[in-house]
């Protein structure tokens, strides 16, 4: 391809992108494609000679529109966002095509330093304490990543070292019955396995850990010869957006000597706002912290924020110099290489994305999504307040909405697959004390007060006729 062609089927693709903003609302949420019927359509093998992409945006809108469920979709309200934005695929735009590898500084200078100055920066957006400050920061792939290098860290700090060529001796890593199943799959990746992992339990009103039930556990892992490595205290959980108490928790971290990890994967986003930074009160006790702008800050995937209090901490856990890769600038000493404070070793320029959206939106741009988001949830939950047929299930200080029928799991159930069905909104489930709640989780940039009228006078018209009743 040319640089002509280039262009040419660039802004071709740069339109076919727009266009399906565009029309997005006006699609359905969901996949109409059912299993197999994507691959189906699929030619059985490449062309013998190159078709010069001839026919690709016919085929974009006939085979994988269909067959995609619509993350910017006004009406997604499932899981938690995945937020992309206009100056996000630019930046992303620009780094496919620099296609830097920047997994050191010295094949990757500007990779490097504008990622640095970009996580400073956004540990200024975020307010985040000292420790954080000044060049403590990476991004990963994802939270899940960030999770496991901070397991990974804590073994190193907790071994002394020694788990580098001893391997893992009795381990343990706690966090609430709310946490993230990342936790479990770093445990079972860094060799400790499922038994490692103390699940505490939560105050059954906050569904946030309780610090007491937390100390006990550990004491017992002590007094049975087992070393406490990590606590991952969660900021807003993936089931409820339930705050663990971190000056508590913090405090017991501290005193014992252990490593503290705060998963803010959706959540921390919201400190960008002033008035949400209490979230984050006790984060100065924390060893690492996390958050995704990939979910709720208008960057798009993948992009987490991981910062660690001691990086020399992390790269000592994880580096390892081969002869080949061995250069003038790492030996300085003077420079960052981002691949000791990742698993891979090659990494992308993902920091541009970051840039882009923080130049393009600004402080007040960034705050006025997520202020935007928390008000349309007051919104919602207003609505499903003022309906006694429902009721709220769990406090919702973010963008999500956790609710349900004041009726039996089935009449739930069946609520959220009927209101899914009709592919005007899209909202999944959880179960809060062993009963099925649905949730509503705000935050796609396209998502305005229109839609959340709508969607409630669906979900209330739809309980109208499941329950016989009618509210006036
Ligand atoms: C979404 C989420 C994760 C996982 O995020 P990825 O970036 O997709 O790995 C981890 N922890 C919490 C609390 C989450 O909400």
């Amino acid at each position: 391809m040319t640089a002509d062609e280039f262009r040419e089927f660039g802004h071709a693709a740069v339109e076919w992108v727009a266009r399906y903003w565009e029309r997005l609302p006006d699609l359905p949420v969901t996949a109409t494609a059912g299993p197999g019927e994507t691959a189906a359509r699929l030619p059985a093998g490449p062309p013998g000679t190159g078709d010069r992409l001839d026919g690709v945006f016919t085929d974009l809108d006939d085979l994988v529109v269909p067959g995609t469920t619509h993350w910017q979709h006004p009406g997604h309200f499932a899981y938690f966002p995945a937020n992309t934005s206009g100056p996000s695929v630019l930046g992303d735009l620009i780094s496919a095509g620099l296609g830097t590898q920047g997994m050191m500084w010295a094949t990757g200078p500007a990779c490097t330093e504008v990622e640095t100055v970009m996580l400073d920066w956004l540990a200024d957006l975020l307010d985040l304490p000292a420790q954080f400050r000044g060049g403590k920061g990476v991004i990963q792939d994802s939270a899940s990543s960030a999770t496991l290098i901070a397991v990974l860290a804590a073994l190193h700090r907790a071994s002394g070292g020694t788990w580098r060529t001893e391997g893992v001796r009795p381990m343990a890593v706690y966090t609430s019955s709310q946490g993230h199943s990342s936790i479990e799959k770093a445990a079972r990746v860094a060799g400790l396995g499922d038994r490692a992992v103390r699940v505490v339990e939560v105050d059954p009103q906050t569904l946030a850990m309780r610090p007491d039930k937390l100390r006990e556990a550990i004491a017992k892992d002590l007094a049975d010869g087992v070393t406490p490595a990590l606590v991952v205290a969660t900021v807003g959980t993936t089931s409820t957006t339930a705050i663990d108490p971190l000056p508590e928790v913090g405090a017991i971290c501290r005193d014992l000597g252990v490593w503290l990890h705060v998963d803010a994967a959706f959540a921390g986003a919201a400190a960008v706002c002033p008035e949400l930074r209490w979230i984050h009160d006790g984060l100065e006790f924390a060893d690492s912290y996390c958050f995704d702008p990939h979910k709720w800050l208008l960057t798009g995937f993948d992009c987490d924020a991981l910062w660690v209090a001691d990086p020399a901490g992390l790269t000592s856990a994880l580096s390892v110099l081969p002869e080949y890769l061995s250069n003038a600038a790492t030996s300085s000493g003077a420079v960052i290489d981002y691949r000791d404070w990742q698993i891979p070793l090659g990494r992308r320029f993902r920091a541009l994305k970051l840039w882009f959206v923080m130049r393009w939106y600004g402080v007040e741009g960034l705050r006025q999504h997520i202020r935007d988001g928390v008000a349309l949830a007051e919104r919602f939950a207003a609505a499903v307040t003022a309906d006694d047929r429902f009721e709220l299930v769990a406090p919702h200080p973010f963008a999500l909405v956790c609710f349900r029928l004041k009726d039996g799991d089935d009449r739930n159930e069946t609520l959220l697959r009927t209101i899914n069905a009709t592919g005007r909104c899209l909202l999944t489930h959880t179960k809060v004390a062993g009963r099925y709640v649905l949730r509503l989780a705000i935050g796609a940039p396209a998502t305005r007060a229109g839609h959340i009228d709508a969607t409630w006078a669906l979900i209330r018209a739809t309980a109208d006729e499941l329950t016989g009743t009618r509210q006036v």
